[in-house]
């Protein structure tokens, strides 16, 4: 349903809060965060509100971080859970993943990830990609494209419409995102780069967004910045637009 990532200088989850509350208007039912800090993934997920997701982070606080992301839930497989709420985090604990959209083909490549010994904690079409990310991600050679190419391999097997958005234990300074028929645009800072569903994620803070087009992949780099390229690793030029109204 809603869809935010944040990295830059500033506290990741304040920023990823601040978005899911304004993305409150599409309607959803759980809500959840993944923050990367010392390399560890951290998440909070409930039922409810964004204020009871908050509710629950003020009694236990998260390590202060700079880069996370933040979802609201419209479930579409499995109930609406704690549990099934997103992020959604692999067996290894390296990937942190949010989705938007439905994965139609998610039961063989779920059952596919048992015979590996996998055990699944969630009943989601999503709780997949986290796991697949994490073992591609293994086999894929190390370098600054290595967290993209891993998505873009994922990707595309994928079938139905996805909005995702991951992090990784390995990748401090990267958020990787893939979109196939649903929303996802990329925000510009000075410094600092959003994921949001919506630019109304990410408006409080910059006004030049990037509109990401079918079947791309999107990676945030803290020095670097956007790259994008579509699902075979080709580079493409994204438009840059100006917001226009007011926040
Ligand atoms: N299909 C996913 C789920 O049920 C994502 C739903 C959404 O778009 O919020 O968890």
């Amino acid at each position: 349903c809603g869809i935010v990532g944040y990295v830059g200088p500033q506290d990741s989850l304040e920023i990823v809060l601040e978005g899911l509350r304004r993305l409150e208007y599409r309607g959803y039912d759980s809500a959840g965060v993944a923050v990367l800090a010392d390399g560890r993934l951290t998440t909070a997920k409930k039922a409810g509100k964004v204020a009871n997701l908050e509710k629950e982070l003020a009694e236990e606080a998260l390590p202060a971080s700079t880069i996370g992301i933040g979802h609201t839930r419209w479930a579409t497989h499995g109930g609406p859970t704690d549990r099934n709420a997103h992020p959604h985090v692999s067996a290894d604990g390296t990937v942190a993943v949010i989705h938007n959209g439905i994965i139609e083909n998610f039961a063989p490549l779920r059952a596919e990830c048992e015979a590996t010994g996998i055990e699944f904690s969630s009943e989601t079409d999503t709780e997949v990609v986290a796991h697949l990310l994490a073992a591609v991600y293994r086999e894929t050679p190390e370098g600054p494209d290595r967290f993209a190419e891993a998505m873009r391999q994922v990707s595309r097997r994928l079938e139905g419409a996805f909005t995702l958005v991951a992090t990784h234990v390995a990748e401090p300074d990267r958020l990787v995102a893939s979109r196939r028929n649903s929303p996802l645009v990329v925000g510009v800072g000075d410094g600092e780069y959003f994921f949001g569903s919506d630019v109304a994620a990410f408006i409080g803070h910059t006004r030049v967004a990037l509109d990401v087009e079918e079947d791309q992949v999107v990676l945030l780099d803290r020095e670097h910045g956007v790259t994008v390229t579509d699902f075979a690793g080709t580079v493409v030029e994204p438009a840059t637009r100006t917001v226009d109204w007011d926040a």
